[in-house]
């Protein structure tokens, strides 16, 4: 059974009932062929909400930002991350094991930004050593930097670095409009200056399944050519897009709800003995903090939260995570905030 006050992540959200009701209504095609009526809805309004030409539905975050790698690169490139980026850590290396593509980290500082002289240090000169840099990629918002949301002008310097140099910028934008609503921008302005983003509809949006990737047409095409082969062909997928349509167009603004439960989260436990917590970082839906605790182990709190309905991850070494998200409300996030209280003052 999971816990009743799931913390875990955002993935955990379930369909709303405006969703269930679409889902059953949905009129489907072979998606395969370009005839699915829900999906190219779908794919149409995703384009128009990032200001981008075309869109494709993905099975998930990872096979979106998978398809665009493959889409951009060719195998021997060599593609700029940060060291804690989502793409680095946790999608399995996916682009160097599937399509060739090397990673080249640089650091991600605690704002989840790379600094632009880091960037430009990592760009490789035309030399037969080296591989060809082809793309960079930014993670907005920032998972492992607690969900830190990275702006237009951050953005559009990276990008105008990569253009100059001919390289790419791929975002990925798992929790995007998170960003924007955080920041208050339209998350058209933050995407802007990208050749590509992909986003989630399975997160904060609270859709049962899918993300979606965002770009040119040429782009995308090719895109769509690399989830085939990925396995992402999904014939009458516009049972699932239809949710998809419901999560952008009413799930987005109370996002803020989010926000606001997260650092009610925050301000409930920093205070707390053993817990390190720098309440200036917590800006979306994500706490990350540190336990340094006389008696207890991440893991311990993690169990004894769990013995009170409250479901929180640890991330490694001294780390732990909360992410707030839809069906979460505030007393629930009171009711955590005592069960921290009671733990850790015990
Ligand atoms: C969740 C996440 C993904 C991957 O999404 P899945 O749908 O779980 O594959 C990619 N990037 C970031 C930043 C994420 O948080």
């Amino acid at each position: 059974m999971p816990p009743r006050i799931d913390l875990r992540s955002d993935t955990l959200t379930q369909p709303t009932p405006a969703m269930r009701r679409a889902m059953a209504e949905a009129v489907v095609g072979d998606d395969v062929f370009g005839e699915d009526p829900t999906v190219n809805a779908l794919e149409a309004l995703a384009a128009a909400r990032l200001g981008k030409e075309a869109a494709l539905f993905v099975t998930s975050g990872t096979q979106g930002n998978l398809a665009s790698l493959l889409a951009h690169c060719g195998r021997g490139d060599e593609v700029i991350m940060g060291d804690q980026a989502h793409t680095f850590l946790y999608e399995q290396g996916g682009s160097a094991a599937l399509g060739g593509i090397h990673p080249r980290t640089v650091p991600n500082q605690p704002d989840g930004t790379l600094r632009l002289e880091d960037i430009a240090a990592a760009i490789r000169s035309d030399n037969p050593h080296f591989p060809v840099s082809r793309l960079v990629c930014l993670e907005n918002t920032h998972n492992r930097c607690s969900g830190a949301c990275l702006t237009p002008d951050y953005t559009a310097a990276v990008a105008d670095l990569a253009h100059r140099h001919g390289l790419k910028l791929h975002i990925d934008g798992a929790r995007i409009f998170n960003a924007a609503v955080a920041l208050g921008v339209d998350v058209r302005d933050l995407v802007e200056p990208a050749d590509s983003v992909t986003f989630c509809l399975s997160k904060g949006l609270a859709a049962p399944v899918g993300s979606v990737i965002c770009g040119p047409a040429d782009f995308i095409q090719r895109a769509r050519r690399a989830r085939k082969v990925l396995g992402g062909g999904m014939r009458q997928a516009g049972i699932l897009a239809a949710a998809g349509i419901v999560a952008l167009t009413e799930m987005v603004e109370r996002l803020a709800d989010d926000h606001a439960h997260a650092r009610l989260l925050a301000e409930g436990i920093a205070d707390l003995p053993g817990i390190r917590l720098d309440l200036a970082r917590v800006q979306t839906n994500i706490v990350i903090f540190a336990l340094d605790h006389p008696r207890l182990t991440p893991a311990a709190l993690v169990e004894a939260l769990r013995h009170r309905e409250v479901g929180i991850l640890a991330i490694g070494g001294q780390q732990l995570r909360a992410v707030t998200h839809y069906g979460i409300e505030r007393e629930h996030i009171e009711e955590a905030i005592a069960a921290f209280r009671a733990i850790l003052t015990a």
